[in-house]
């Protein structure tokens, strides 16, 4: 009898001619999306003004208004095909939920009515007890409610209008990424705002804006259903490496295969359609790998864009025979995946405030902002790296793959020489000849200087490059909204702290404003010092270094995560009214839960497999070399052993790995039973860590060992260099 991978592999030669061609014609960009110019057709002008000024002062929209933007919606929403709606909104669990409601409903009389008011585009009720955060019912109540956010636009998604919603607990607590993420954008906006009036009265908003770049595998998925491990968790439990990996390095920008640019195309038409602004798509350094990016966007929609893809994307792959792997190390020893975010901030006069400008005010403008973001990382340096933890992305960063876990930041030589420059000005008030030599050459010069500053550094997990800063420890599996709202709030903390600090010079000292901005800013240098070196020195030097100078070394998801409830977090979110210290407590609690569950289920599904697949596998295959040995003794008598050595050989190191795996699985499950019953959820966390995780590794390498053992026909999982090669 075949095995189910040996017939994957049939039906792989003949996968691509059985793929639905891609459509032709590429939808007009946001066909399904209602943008508010959209509404603006359909409502008057009173009530299209009074939205607006809703939304951009954050007042509710009154009932009458909400039935008269609902009655729009859904006569837009009919006339595009869609027969449901939904609120759809972005849970703690890191996917999308959403709850359909048809349009149509019976009245007294049971005819059919359509019913879609300003009540059920306000508010919707899923049931919040199994979500994470709504089953721990002492912190919240079990179930809550979805409330539209006009600040993001309603879209039609196979037949359903989507109102992206936020998720919100009956006592009040956000059970959702994107609450906090609005809260922090606002705070932002707040403080930003009032630094940039330094510079220029006349800017009344500042946005963040973000770009990610999402990294995934692309797998043949009848390749994938012969490999539970890739159905249960998203990743290889097991598999050796093939001769071949990414050291030819012909994958990267390489031709991408014919299916895979079908699924592509289709994807990018299904995105256009959805108003999300993708760019570029190539393929990355490992075999199968690929990115995807839009143009950056509002950090609200880029993070709305980035879920409905992860979401589109993994549909499309299941129409071409695909499975998407959003896993941050789905393959051992083969490049992981991450999630870059660049990060910005915009004003509406339209300044991107960390591009250099063209007066030595705007450059000033610049370094402002320059440095706080530089010193709000620094000062929540662990804060910000727990922001991006999780159990699978633990095993990308802190190991041998760039970014360590250590958050250093790289500027390049040159800015950092600006830097050490501001740092030497005089402290309190400047002449008018030092402030003009300041002017003209030190910061004067920043726009020539980072035009050909070149050295791009690739490893560093905070980079600034050129007009943004890169978070690259974020994984590619992770809703980008957590990393980015830790972002906007220290960063808006770091900003007050900074206007409290010039007003404070302009008022007490009496000092002139560029003074005063001058001798923060010096200070502020002087204070962050400690964050930049070189992050290409090897491991164990930036790992001494980092130590000396009191950055932390976080590697596992249990070191780092306590950063979220240590006090200064606690006093940052609860100052800014972003997390309330009960919220933080439970979304720390949440995150442990689910490092703990997510080993657990690996370690299980590595029990199961090593024992129903690969040790009966392993039986097999001795069986095959047992028959052997009989029959070379009924031709050789005596001396056969002459002639059957490598064959006992190899029976017995069979036999050994079969050892060496049940002592494993044994001594495993012993180790889960004893971390079961800890009811610290922060110690039971750090116990699968430090007792449980090891023995994914050295179970791993015994099976993996017999995969190089035994007879190949017989081999049930696919194998790397089956998954890892589509043609
Ligand atoms: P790479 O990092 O691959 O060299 P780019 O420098 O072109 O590529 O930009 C990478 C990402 O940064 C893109 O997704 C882009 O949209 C985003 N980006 C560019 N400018 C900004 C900005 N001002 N704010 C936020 N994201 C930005
Ligand atoms: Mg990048």
């Amino acid at each position: 009898m075949q095995t189910l991978r040996k017939e994957s592999l049939l039906k792989l030669s003949t996968a691509s001619s059985k793929i639905p061609k891609s459509s032709t014609r590429t939808p007009d960009f946001a066909a399904n999306v209602f943008h508010t110019s959209k509404l603006k057709q359909f409502l008057n002008e009173r009530a299209y003004k009074q939205m607006q000024q809703s939304i951009d002062k954050k007042t509710p929209i009154n009932m009458m208004l909400a039935d008269q933007i609902a009655s729009a919606m859904k006569a837009w929403a009919i006339s595009k095909g869609a027969t449901h709606y939904t609120h759809w909104f972005q849970p703690i669990s890191g996917a999308t939920a959403e709850k359909h409601d048809s349009f149509f409903n019976l009245d007294k009389k049971g005819l059919q009515i359509e019913k879609f008011e300003g009540e059920q585009l306000v508010q919707q009720m899923p049931h919040a007890a199994s979500f994470p955060g709504g089953s721990i019912r002492n912190t919240f109540e079990a179930r809550g409610f979805t409330t539209w956010d006009p600040t993001s636009p309603v879209f039609i998604y196979e037949e359903t209008l989507c109102i992206p919603s936020l998720f919100i607990s009956y006592t009040g607590e956000a059970l959702d990424y994107k609450a906090p993420l609005l809260k922090s954008l606002q705070k932002l906006n707040d403080a930003a705002t009032e630094v940039c009036h330094y510079f220029d009265k006349t800017v009344a908003k500042v946005n963040a804006t973000l770009g990610w770049e999402q990294e995934y595998f692309l797998i043949d998925s009848s390749l994938a259903a012969t490999r539970p491990d890739i159905m249960l968790t998203g990743r290889t439990l097991l598999g050796h490496a093939p001769s071949k990996e990414q050291e030819l390095n012909d994958h990267f920008f390489g031709s991408i295969p014919d299916r895979v640019t079908r699924f592509l195309k289709d994807l990018e038409s299904q995105s256009t359609a959805l108003g999300i602004p993708v760019k570029t798509y190539h393929n990355e350094v490992a075999p199968s790998q690929y990115e995807i990016a839009p143009v950056f966007e509002i950090a609200n929609l880029a993070v709305d864009h980035n879920a409905l893809l992860m979401d589109l994307m993994n549909k499309m792959a299941t129409k071409h025979n695909f499975i998407v792997l959003f896993h941050e190390k789905p393959f051992e020893k083969i490049n992981g995946s991450g999630k870059h975010t660049n990060w910005s901030l915009v004003t509406n006069t339209g300044v991107n405030l960390l591009s250099p400008g063209k007066t030595p005010m705007s450059n000033l403008q610049f370094l402002s902002f320059f440095v706080n973001t530089i010193a709000a990382a620094f000062k929540h340096e662990a804060l910000l790296r727990a922001s991006s933890v999780s159990a699978s992305n633990d095993l990308r960063i802190g190991l041998n793959e760039a970014p360590s876990a250590i958050l250093s930041i790289f500027i390049g030589k040159h800015l950092m020489q600006v830097l050490e420059e501001l740092e030497n000005v005089s402290k309190g008030k400047l002449s008018p000849e030092e402030k003009t030599d300041i002017k003209l050459n030190v910061i004067g010069k920043i726009p020539e200087i980072l035009l050909d500053n070149t050295d791009k550094n690739r490893t560093s997990p905070f980079a600034f490059t050129g007009n943004k800063f890169e978070f690259r420890t974020v994984g590619s599996k992770a809703n980008c909204a957590k990393s980015t709202t830790v972002l906007n709030t220290i960063v808006a903390e770091q900003l007050l702290a900074f206007r409290d600090a010039v007003d404070g010079l302009v008022n007490k000292k009496n000092m002139k404003k560029d003074d005063a901005i001058f001798n923060t800013l010096r200070e502020t240098i002087t204070s962050i010092k400690d964050i930049f070196y070189a992050a290409e020195n090897e491991k164990e030097k930036t790992e001494s270094l980092a130590k000396k100078k009191g950055l932390s070394n976080n590697k596992t998801t249990p070191e780092a995560l306590p950063a979220y409830i240590a006090d200064s977090s606690i006093k940052l979110f609860e100052n800014l009214d972003i997390f309330s210290k009960n919220e933080l407590h439970t979304r720390y609690r949440i995150d442990l839960d689910e490092y703990t569950s997510c080993i657990q289920i690996e370690s299980r599904t590595l029990g199961d497999l090593a024992q129903n697949h690969i040790i009966p596998t392993a039986i097999k295959y001795q069986n095959v070399l047992i028959e052997n040995v009989k029959g070379l003794k009924e031709i050789y008598g005596a001396v056969y052993k002459e002639h059957a050595r490598e064959q006992i050989l190899i029976l017995e190191r069979i036999s050994n790995h079969i050892a060496e795996i049940n002592s494993g699985i044994f001594a495993m499950v012993e180790a889960r039973k004893k971390a079961n019953v800890i009811q610290d959820a922060h110690k039971k966390a750090l116990a699968y860590c430090e007792t449980i995780l090891p023995f994914l590794s050295t179970i791993r390498y015994h099976c993996d060992k017999l995969e190089l053992t035994v007879d190949d026909e017989i081999w049930p999982l696919a194998k790397y260099r089956e998954l890892l090669f589509i043609r």
